[in-house]
């Protein structure tokens, strides 16, 4: 039950229906007892501007931003902080109930580090070459989030080469980019192997990747949650790789927003991942 006052939050994006994130932060606000709500809000390209303003018209906390906006949102922010930046993205945004302010993050780097920070022995996986196949949004923050954690070289894989070109220059550091039909044999060497395409998302054909070059005590690591395990992760865990699925970058880039939103940092646990799975 919600009061006249309840805080109101919800996600953009075209289409939303598939967004898991009203499931999540509604799991959150119902375990807290938040007087709030999460909504799904489905706004085209072309009324973006006009959904930003009359979210805060209506007294909007803030939002999360799904596909296809959140290189656009960017524009639209009075301010972003560093990871907005230099991601170029926004996921995350905070509406100032007095000042009107709206400042823009992207916390799916924050999400992505946690990811693996949560999956036991991340201490001492070899943090020497990390191997990223994939350049939309999603990949931008992967990457970001691989330099904060230290890995020393980065190298880049995409169908498109021009996009993976562009994160280099956005991100600058020790990337390098592999040409898209390179992709199964420059694993040689690589200590974490990530797929930030959406390849592998139910309705989408399977990433072809051959793990045969991969050395044995490496990672695998697939950002797409639908399904959770995904052809990718299923074949390095039938190899003894250790799989990495994608469920927690989304909760804990998640946790960032309702935070700023609710004011509680939620707990992560067990109970939510299951409610998450099971739909
Ligand atoms: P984008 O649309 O921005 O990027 C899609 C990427 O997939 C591009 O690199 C694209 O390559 C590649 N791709 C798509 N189809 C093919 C194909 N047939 N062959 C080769 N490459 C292909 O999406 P996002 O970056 O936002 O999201 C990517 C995935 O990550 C999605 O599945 C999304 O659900 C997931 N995701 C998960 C999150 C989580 O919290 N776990 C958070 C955000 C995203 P090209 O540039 O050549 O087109």
């Amino acid at each position: 039950m919600i009061s006249g006052k309840a805080l109101i939050a919800g996600v953009m994006g075209d289409p939303v229906a598939h967004s898991l994130s009203p499931r999540l932060h509604g799991y959150w606000i119902e375990r807290y007892g938040i007087d709030g709500a999460y909504i799904p809000l489905h706004v085209k390209q072309t009324h973006l501007a006009d959904a930003v303003k009359g979210a805060f018209s209506m007294g909007f906390r803030g939002f999360n931003v799904t596909l296809p906006h959140k290189e656009a949102m960017m524009l639209l922010m009075d301010e972003c902080d560093g990871d907005a930046r230099r991601t170029g993205a926004v996921n995350t945004v905070t509406i100032d109930a007095v000042s009107g302010r709206i400042s823009g993050t992207n916390t799916d780097v924050y999400g992505f580090a946690q990811n693996l920070r949560q999956t036991p022995g991340y201490g001492s996986l070899r943090k020497n070459s990390a191997m990223v196949i994939g350049a939309g949004g999603a990949a931008r923050a992967c990457v970001a989030a691989l330099q904060d954690e230290g890995f020393a070289s980065i190298t880049l894989i995409n169908r498109n080469r021009a996009r993976a070109e562009q994160i280099a220059e956005a991100l600058g550091g020790a990337i390098r980019i592999e040409p898209w039909e390179r992709r199964h044999d420059a694993l040689a060497g690589v200590a974490l192997l990530v797929n930030a395409t959406s390849l592998g998302m139910a309705g989408q054909p399977e990433l072809d990747l051959s793990l045969d070059a991969l050395p044995r005590d490496a990672w695998v690591s697939d950002i797409v949650y639908r399904p959770l395990m995904t052809p990718l992760l299923q074949q390095a865990a039938s190899r003894g790789y250790v799989a990495v699925a994608g469920l927690d970058m989304l909760i804990y880039q998640a946790q960032k927003g309702f935070h700023l939103w609710y004011g509680a940092l939620p707990e992560v646990d067990d109970a939510l991942r299951r409610h998450l799975q099971h739909l």
